[in-house]
């Protein structure tokens, strides 16, 4: 490297640099992708833990990048928290969502709800709720197809325009669900006075579920809890037969994961409306 002669300037610069050059990079990749039709939506379903009944799908956001490939959400929504571009990407979310929808009930199929997830700074815009509403009525749905996913830092915030945020979002019809439930800091009180619709149980705690008693008995209290407010109670992450017949036995309401079903693009996902169980 020391001969780089005529380099020294680039012997010098940082790889500190390179990384920010990297970031500013996709930052500017990511603003044009929410433009140019470079998101998509792949679906989750979501069942009913006895039956196996699909009762929602989640729309879970990807990056068809185009010198990269399919991005996971992971490699992108970090960044346009921290950038903003959370805004426009979630905007965008609710409207692919929404036209979805709307196109599976053209087919004649039989929809179930679409679960979004709403990051904090969006729901901070206080804005969330007005384009929730404006995509349900561009696209003739009604307020009970969507529903709305959101982290506990996301509603525990102290910040009134949160608060308000959330009501306004419920006031349409849509019901809130408690996204990675045990993973924060969980403010039970808060969970109480917010009226959330339901909890999503963290993966973590699925997994951990066959480990011993404690972690039976952790997961039975948040279940009690959660029903003593009257909140849907779902298991996220099922990976496994023995995990699912755990939850069954825990009496969670419904379950998710890969043992159901792994995220699926719209068409594959679209295919299995209809069915009478997905076990
Ligand atoms: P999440 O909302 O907790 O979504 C569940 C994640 O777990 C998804 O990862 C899903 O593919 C994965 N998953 C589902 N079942 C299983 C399982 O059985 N085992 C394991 N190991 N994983 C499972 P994905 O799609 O990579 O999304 C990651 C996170 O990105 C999401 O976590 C969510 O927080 C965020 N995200 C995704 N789409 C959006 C979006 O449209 N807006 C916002 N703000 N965040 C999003
Ligand atoms: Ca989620
Ligand atoms: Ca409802
Ligand atoms: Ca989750």
């Amino acid at each position: 490297v020391k001969t780089a002669g005529k380099g020294t300037y680039r012997y010098f610069e940082p790889a500190l640099y390179q990384r920010r050059l990297a970031k500013l990079r996709r930052e500017a990749e990511l603003r044009h992708a929410i433009g140019h039709e470079q998101l998509v939506l792949h679906y989750q379903p979501r069942v009913n833990a006895a039956t196996g009944e699909m009762t929602s799908m989640e729309a879970l956001v990807r990056w068809l990048h185009p010198v990269h490939g399919l991005l996971s959400p992971g490699e992108f929504i970090p960044l346009a928290e921290e950038n903003g571009s959370i805004v426009a990407l979630g905007g965008q979310v609710i409207e692919m969502a929404c036209a979805r929808l709307a196109l599976w009930k053209k087919q004649g199929l039989a929809v179930v709800p679409v679960s979004v997830n709403v990051s904090a700074c969006q729901i901070c815009t206080g804005d969330v709720s007005r384009l929730l509403a404006a995509a349900l009525q561009r696209h003739g749905l009604d307020a009970g197809l969507i529903e709305v996913e959101i982290t506990e830092s996301a509603t525990m915030g102290e910040g009134s325009t949160a608060l308000a945020a959330l009501a306004d979002i419920q006031a349409l019809g849509i019901d809130l669900y408690v996204d990675d439930f045990g993973t924060g800091y969980s403010c039970l009180a808060e969970l109480k006075r917010l009226r959330m619709d339901g909890l999503k149980i963290d993966r973590a705690f699925t997994s951990r579920l066959l480990n011993g008693p404690d972690d039976r008995a952790l997961f039975t209290a948040i279940v009690s809890i959660a029903r003593t407010f009257g909140m849907r109670i779902v298991a996220e992450g099922v990976e496994t037969a023995e995990q699912l017949q755990a939850l069954q036995h825990y009496a969670c309401d419904e379950v998710q994961g890969y043992y159901i079903s792994r995220p699926l693009p719209a068409e594959q996902a679209g295919a299995l409306l209809g069915r009478k169980s997905l076990f």
